[in-house]
């Protein structure tokens, strides 16, 4: 590292708290190392009382951009000078580029494009089909309104009437207004309902975190009738790196069983091209970042 760093070294910052346990710093930065690009990337613990400071020296300083996360993803919209049609959407940012380092700072949101390409390189194809989704938390809105983009059929979020269910309906209405997608959200206590909807479903993803610590001895499927042969079930949890629902799903046969590292890298990789136009080296990183939890 310290050959690579320079005068000329670009940085890219990541804002959010906590957040010394993100794998992204070591993701961008191996990545920068493969390619030999002259960029660093740095983690800063930031939350909202810090945040228009920071996004202030972000344009002071000339970082190149910048990843976000919770609890910022929203709040930092309204210091921005631009953000994606995606990001509008979905309310969210986790990806911020300043173009040339002057000070025009777009947010992106990349983790729905990410689960999305997770799928497809799984050689799960979103378009046409009817979708169950579980969540409408961050993951979850991100993953709706880019099957949305993307051209899904129907997408059918299940939630528990929280404060994420009003957020659900407002993405809904988005997503039924702005693109071709039919989309619903219903109680998750309504379990004839959650049954019915995986029934006529070819895919069904878990954004909740059940699954992850401390729930990692739950799953919201449970019953073996649910899973089919034909159905792909899609938990966006990735430590554990097989959550109970995943095993369930495995042992009773669906086609398959996908855990959350692809979104997590591919959001990665995404980000790393708004921010160097250089396609992330995902093989090499994936390798590098997965191999022990895979
Ligand atoms: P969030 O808190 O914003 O949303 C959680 C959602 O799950 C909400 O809709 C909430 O109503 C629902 N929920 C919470 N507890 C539930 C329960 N017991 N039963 C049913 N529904 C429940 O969280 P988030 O930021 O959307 O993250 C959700 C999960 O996604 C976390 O496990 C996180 O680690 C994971 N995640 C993965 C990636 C990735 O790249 N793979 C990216 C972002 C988030």
């Amino acid at each position: 590292m310290s050959e690579r760093l320079s005068g000329h070294t670009l940085l890219i910052s990541l804002i959010a708290t906590p957040i010394r346990h993100s794998l992204s710093p070591k993701m961008h930065n191996e990545a920068f190392a493969k390619l030999g690009l002259d960029y660093a990337y740095l983690a800063f613990e930031v939350g909202n009382e810090e945040l228009a400071d920071a996004v202030q020296g972000i344009r002071a300083l000339g970082i190149r951009g910048s990843n976000v996360s919770m609890p910022n993803k929203q709040a930092i919209i309204p210091y921005l000078d631009e953000i994606s049609p995606a990001a509008e959407l979905v309310g969210a940012v986790n990806t911020v580029v300043n173009k040339d380092g002057k000070g025009h700072l777009v947010g992106h949101v990349t983790d729905g494009t990410g689960a999305v390409r997770a799928l497809a390189e799984e050689g799960v194809d979103i378009k046409d089909q009817i979708i169950t989704l579980a969540g409408a938390g961050g993951a979850g809105t991100a993953i709706a309104v880019q099957l949305g983009l993307d051209g899904a059929k129907e997408v059918r979020i299940f939630n528990p009437k929280d404060a994420a269910f009003a957020n659900a309906e407002k993405t809904v209405e988005k997503i039924n207004s702005r693109t071709n997608t039919k989309a619903s959200v219903t109680d998750l206590a309504d379990d004839a309902a959650f049954k019915q909807s995986i029934a006529e479903s070819s895919i069904y993803i878990d954004a909740t975190g059940v699954g992850m610590k401390p729930l990692e001895d739950l799953s919201l499927i449970n019953d073996p009738e649910v899973i089919r042969p034909d159905l792909v079930v899609f938990d966006v949890v990735y430590s554990p790196a097989e959550t109970k629902l995943l095993k369930f799903a495995k042992e009773h046969g669906a086609k398959k069983a996908i855990n959350g590292l692809g979104m997590m890298l591919y959001q990665g990789a995404e980000a790393f091209k708004l921010f160097t136009g250089e396609d992330m080296p995902v093989d090499y990183i994936k390798d590098l970042l997965f191999k022990e939890e895979n």
